[in-house]
């Protein structure tokens, strides 16, 4: 069947598709975590003692006792069966931004041939997948298999219906039998311990006697598009690549700016509805839903939450909408760049970092000039971009996600951070030597009697920037919406590590001349601002005078590609910033680069093929009938003195040749093998064949 064939076949499907029957909407009390083994139900099944040292270790993370993990591993099994639950599955995140599951029947057979439900506290704590087909760097032989999954206990337990049953799962961190890191939540596990003690020891040197654990938090805004089914069923490049590798712009773009925050579909809206009472059943605090930039794109964040937690959510999010949009008729798109011409997706990252004690300590006050807490660790944050915004680019880079980087809709390549008016110039002050005043926040009249004067937020937004503060965290924008968030945050976490704990060093040297408090924040604060200033940046981050002068006068890098940003993760004070903070070893930091480098090669090789094998198979034969007919027609005409498809048959015939040439040069390209190293065959691959 041809292409117009197919697409009118859709449009006839899509005209008569019958609706889901509509269902009546609960409350939120009636679904809220209803799925999830939530502290409140443990505290209901659980012996007090027993629920008091679970609780001790989710909260403040001590150690786990094994007789604590058989009696929750019991109370768990009960639980789970109650729902309907025949398997369990210990859910890990490898290095792929997918989520993997083992399941594991409950099922027990007896001597006398009976069966019984069985999960003990071993099986809760540490299961033991077979590892050797996860990508691994070269950790591991295919011959050394052997990998466990271990029960994260900071993450709640939950259940997945499908249609026919449920599964209880239980999320775990994935480590190969030498004990590496294998997956991306041991890292971010890591990284917030070390933030943690980092941050604990500045807060004491600031005075605080009382220090809770702290925590890094995250609200993931996932941008996606919606495809009808039909539609997408009859392209093979965007059911397999996740984009359009063929095709030309419709007419009606995003031209007219008529989608941004419009009204939103009805169709869409069931479907959105359908999705957020998943996630509210699952205990994920979906928040805002809207439409995007494009059309048929949408976003929806949740409330922000722990960062491993949030993670571990925002994975559950993408299957959630993967599944559900299938239910309703639609493909959900999480690649970056699906369609040339229109906006990408992105997953804007919120950070902050926060305890129970201090509370968030990112967030200015109404005075942050006088704010020391504060200024510092905005002060480290700063200092962290600068020193180490090649990691930040590093950590985004994909070959989908190198579509939208720069492609102004997107912020580009160039990390800089964005403090808005009031901060940037609390800064400069202190940069001058004195601090003496600050822009407030002011109320702002609409000059209409009826509305009340509303407070205006002191500084704007700067929606180019891809390291932005947004009032009480930061935003980092330049993630891709098919990422994991976990590389991310783990990057921001410990760049946060490195620079609280520079910032706390100096503060013992300052302290140990007599310096007050007060001078020595100062000092500290100055000499960040003079070494690490050139990152903050508040202008256009689109234009491309800032890319010329964010590289040729403020020495900040352009990594453009995924091949020029990936071997960052080799250089020796990457592996010395995760060595020294405990986060990755230099064998592990080595594996992911392998990982990602190797991934990056098999999309855009991946792509190469595909566009080879679809202009063969599905455009050159219509191109080819094409042309015959028009030669008959053309034949036709020239009996009764028309000569006018002559040209048209020229054209289709030229630009037939010209593809034909272009597949021909990419197959050779493709068929080069001998690159001496990975970085050569990443460059090769950002130049030859991509994107
Ligand atoms: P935007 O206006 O930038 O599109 P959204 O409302 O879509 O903002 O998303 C903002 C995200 O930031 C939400 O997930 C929100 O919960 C999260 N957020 C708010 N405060 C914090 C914080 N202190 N730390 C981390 N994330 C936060
Ligand atoms: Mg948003």
């Amino acid at each position: 069947m041809s292409g117009n064939e197919l697409r009118f076949q859709a449009i006839c499907q899509v005209t008569d598709r019958e609706k889901l029957p509509p269902k009546v909407p609960s409350r939120l009390e009636e679904l809220w975590a209803i799925d999830v083994f939530t502290l409140s139900k443990m505290q209901a099944c659980l012996p007090k003692d027993v629920f008091k040292s679970l609780k001790s270790t989710i909260q403040t993370g001590g150690k786990l006792d094994v007789s604590v993990a058989s009696i929750a591993a019991a109370a768990m099994k009960d639980w789970a069966i109650s729902k309907g639950a025949l398997y369990y599955a210990h859910v890990f995140y490898p290095m792929t931004n997918f989520t993997a599951e083992k399941h594991d029947g409950f099922i027990s057979v007896q001597g006398d041939g009976s069966a019984i439900t069985e999960f003990t506290g071993k099986v809760l704590v540490q299961g033991e997948p077979d590892g050797s087909s996860f990508p691994n760097g070269g950790i591991r032989s295919t011959f050394e298999a052997r990998g466990y999954t271990a029960w994260d206990v900071t993450s709640p337990a939950y259940v997945m219906e499908t249609d026919n049953g449920a599964t209880l799962c239980i999320p775990t961190v994935f480590i190969s039998w030498t004990g590496e890191a294998l997956d991306k939540k041991t890292p971010l596990l890591r990284s917030n311990a070390a933030m943690s003690n980092a941050a604990t020891r500045l807060l004491k040197l600031l005075g605080h006697t009382e220090v809770a654990p702290l925590n890094s938090s995250c609200g993931a805004e996932q941008e996606y598009f919606l495809v009808d089914a039909h539609f997408a069923h009859s392209r093979p490049d965007l059911l397999l690549t996740g984009r359009t590798l063929f095709g030309q712009p419709a007419a009606k773009g995003q031209q007219f700016d008529d989608h941004y925050f419009g009204a939103i579909p009805e169709r869409v809206q069931v479907f959105m509805q359908d999705v957020e009472e998943r996630m509210y059943r699952l205990g994920i605090p979906a928040k805002t839903r809207h439409n995007e930039v494009a059309p048929g794109q949408f976003e929806l964040a949740p409330f922000f939450e722990a960062a491993n937690v949030a993670s571990d959510h925002q994975q559950m999010t993408m299957t959630i909408l993967k599944n559900t949009a299938k239910k309703h008729g639609f493909i959900c798109l999480l690649h970056e760049k699906p369609f040339a011409g229109i906006n990408g997706s992105g997953k804007h990252v919120n950070w902050s970092v926060g305890n129970a004690t201090q509370g968030n300590l990112l967030d200015p006050g109404d005075t942050p000039h006088k704010n020391l807490q504060f200024l510092l660790f905005c002060g480290a944050v700063i200092r962290g971009v600068h020193k180490y915004g090649s990691l930040l680019r590093a950590v985004v880079a994909t070959a989908s996600n190198d579509h939208r980087l720069g492609a102004n809709e997107a912020p580009p390549a160039i990390i800089s951070v964005y403090l808005g008016t009031q901060l940037e110039d609390v800064f400069d002050q202190i940069k001058q030597g004195e601090v003496k005043s600050c822009a407030h926040a002011g109320v702002m009249n609409l000059g209409l009697p009826t509305l009340p004067e509303f407070p205006k937020d002191p500084g704007d937004r700067n929606r180019t920037s891809p390291f932005a503060f947004t009032g009480n965290r930061f935003e980092f924008r330049a993630v891709g919406s098919n990422q994991s968030v976990s590389g991310p945050l783990v990057a921001m976490n410990t760049i946060l590590t490195d620079s609280l704990t520079w910032i706390a060093d100096q503060l013992e040297a300052e302290f140990a001349k007599g310096t007050t408090l007060e001078a020595a924040a100062y000092t500290i604060l100055k000499a960040v601002m003079e070494d690490h200033g050139a990152v903050v940046f508040g202008g256009n981050g689109y234009c491309q005078e800032w890319h010329r002068m964010a590289v040729e006068e403020r020495g900040l890098p352009n990594l453009p590609t995924t091949a020029d940003a990936l071997p960052i993760l080799q250089e020796k004070y990457i592996e010395e910033l995760f060595e020294k903070t405990g986060v990755l070893s230099a064998t592990e930091l080595k594996s992911r680069f392998e990982v990602y480098a190797e991934q990056y090669i098999q999309v855009i090789e991946m792509e190469a093929k595909l566009v080879i094998s679809l202009a063969k198979t599905v455009i050159y034969p219509v191109a080819f009938r094409y042309l015959s007919e028009l030669s008959g027609s053309i034949a036709n005409l020239k009996q009764i003195g028309i000569e006018l498809e002559k040209e048209s048959a020229e054209k289709v015939a030229v630009l037939t040749q010209f593809m034909s040439d272009a597949v021909s040069k990419l197959a050779d390209a493709l068929g080069k093998h001998d690159f001496s190293t990975i970085q050569d065959h990443m460059q090769y691959c950002a130049k030859t064949c991509g994107p």
